[in-house]
């Protein structure tokens, strides 16, 4: 198996769309260009969501409009129903990430739909979808609890990964958005999920709500994800959901990464220093504790 594990940067958009303060457009860019110079090569940038509703992401066109376009960088989208993919399509997005919630009090809360309703949703989407090139990608959304129905059965999201690789989906994300999973849990959905899925690729998001963020990204790599979502500077949360704090930060899977011999083709000292500046335009700390602590040199 490959010792190339590939960051997805979430803070633009996951990381930022929940802090009280709202970021102005031109730090947003600042960022996304700071990640781009770190090396990373998928970052999450917008989502496609109601103004009224998420304001943090009020200026997602100009946003987009304002992105340095690099070739071998991609833009990731999120898109939560049929009116998102619509403005998905008709924006310079590289990738579109649909969300389906694993259960229906959290997906009602996040989307305005069952889970049920969101699947067919998303099968339209990739009917429409099959016509363009936007590439496709799928986060199931609570996949290791829910902060209104609690436990989420292992078995709801290895169905609900099935359908989702029958629909087309060369990539689903298993999410822990609320952060309650232990490194246990992740092997063994991580193990039943890609029995199902075929040749589509697993992909992981965890929060560090319970401070088991890095624990599970370990669990997740040694089951066989080459694929890890975390934010600069440790930065997120959700605001649909009570008491979501910050995803795993970048800085923090790195040093983790780089002491297990995995590569990732990003330089950590770049992603430290963006953490830090990151902490002017948000006026406040960064949790990322690899950007508190320095990285480790034998000479002290
Ligand atoms: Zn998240």
């Amino acid at each position: 198996m490959t010792n190339k594990v590939e960051i997805v940067d979430v803070a633009p958009r996951d990381g930022l769309q929940s802090q009280p303060k709202i970021i102005d457009t031109q730090s947003k860019i600042t960022l996304i260009e700071k990640l781009i110079d770190a090396g990373v090569r998928r970052i999450e940038v917008v989502s496609f969501v109601n103004p009224k509703r998420v304001p943090q992401m009020a200026d997602a066109d100009e946003l987009l409009l304002s992105l340095p376009t690099h070739d071998d960088v991609s833009y990731i989208g999120l898109v939560l129903n049929m009116r998102g993919y619509e403005r998905a399509r008709d924006s310079n997005i590289n990738e579109m990430n649909c969300v389906v919630v694993a259960s229906d009090t959290f997906n009602q809360r996040n989307q305005g739909a069952t889970t049920e309703e969101t699947m067919i949703n998303i099968s339209e989407i990739m009917k429409l979808n099959a016509s363009t090139n936007l590439t496709a990608g799928v986060t199931i959304g609570a996949s290791f609890g829910c902060p209104f129905e609690g436990e989420v059965s292992i078995s709801v999201v290895v169905e609900l990964a099935r359908r989702l690789a029958d629909l087309g989906f060369k990539e689903i994300a298993l999410a822990d958005t609320i952060g309650v999973a232990g490194p246990s849990d992740v092997t063994k959905v991580v193990e039943s999920v890609q029995a199902v899925i075929g040749d589509a690729k697993l992909r992981c998001h965890f929060h560090n709500t319970r401070n088991t963020g890095v624990a599970n990204a370990y669990a997740a790599v040694e089951a066989g994800v080459r694929i890890i979502d975390s934010s600069c500077g440790g930065v997120g949360g959700c605001p649909f959901a009570p008491a979501a704090t910050g995803n795993v930060a970048t800085e923090d899977i790195l040093y983790m990464l780089q002491r297990m011999g995995m590569e990732t083709g990003v330089d950590i000292s770049k992603i430290i220093e963006t953490a830090k500046w990151l902490e002017g335009p948000l006026e406040a700390e960064v949790p990322g504790m690899v950007t508190k602590a320095g990285l480790f040199s034998a000479n002290g």
